[in-house]
Parts: structure tokens; C-alpha cells; sequence
């Protein structure tokens, strides 16, 4: 996935400022924050969205998820909300499966 900027950013050819890593997982800040916290975590492996999910990736996503909460319990956040924008019409730019984490400030529902 050569030209992915997502697989440059994990595998560190491009630079983020990182807020955790582990084999199979990267988190970083997003440079276009939309909250006061808000980090992106990105499975290593390149997966284009979330639509590409099978049966196979149910422990990397629930991986995905613990290290949310295991960032959020270290920065010291009670409330966050997780976001993935699948497909273009929902908002998805990068087309390397991502969860926003987002926290610091009042929610609306419904999303925009
Ligand atoms: P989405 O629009 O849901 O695909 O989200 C892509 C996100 O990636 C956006 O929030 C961008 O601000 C963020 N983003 C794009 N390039 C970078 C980068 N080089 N470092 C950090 N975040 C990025
Ligand atoms: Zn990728």
C-alpha cells in the first residue's frame, strides 16, 4: 500500500506525534483536531474501511478498542466518542480504516 498515507504514517515515514504503539496498533493526534482531545488509532495492517471487515478481524478490532480505552484512561478522560467514517457520503477522507477518538468537549447528537 505504497502510496497510503496512513500505512507512511505507521510505519513512521511520514512523522505524527505519537500517543501509543503496539504491534498491531498505532495511535497518534490528529492534525485537524475537532475537540480538544482528538487522536486517531489506525491498525497496522492497511484495511480501506471499514466495509472490508470480516469474521477474521473481530481481535483486531476489539484490540483497537481496549487501547481506546487504555489512552483514555491514562489522559484522564471519563468521556469520549469513537467515530468511523465509512465511505465517502459518511465522511471518510483517508481510505485506511481509522477510530477517532475525540473528547473535551459537549457532543450532539444526532452527528452532522
Ligand atoms: P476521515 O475523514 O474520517 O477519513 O479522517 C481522516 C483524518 O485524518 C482527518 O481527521 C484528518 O485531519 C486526519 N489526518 C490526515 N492526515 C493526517 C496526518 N498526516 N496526521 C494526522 N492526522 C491526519
Ligand atoms: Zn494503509
Amino acid at each position: 500500500m505504497g502510496e497510503c498515507i496512513f500505512c507512511k504514517i505507521a510505519n513512521k515515514e511520514i512523522l505524527s506525534k505519537p500517543v501509543y504503539e503496539d504491534e498491531r496498533c498505532y495511535a497518534f493526534y490528529d492534525l485537524d483536531p475537532q475537540a480538544p482531545t482528538h487522536f486517531l488509532v489506525i491498525p497496522k495492517r492497511h484495511i480501506a474501511s471499514a466495509l472490508d471487515l470480516g469474521e477474521d478481524d473481530a481481535a483486531l478490532v476489539g484490540h483497537c478498542y481496549a487501547v481506546i480505552a487504555k489512552v483514555a484512561r491514562e489522559l484522564g478522560l471519563d468521556s469520549y466518542r469513537v467515530v468511523t467514517n465509512c465511505g465517502e457520503q459518511a465522511g471518510q477522507t483517508v481510505f485506511h480504516l481509522h477510530f477517532h477518538v475525540l473528547a473535551g468537549r459537549d457532543m450532539t447528537w444526532p452527528p452532522g
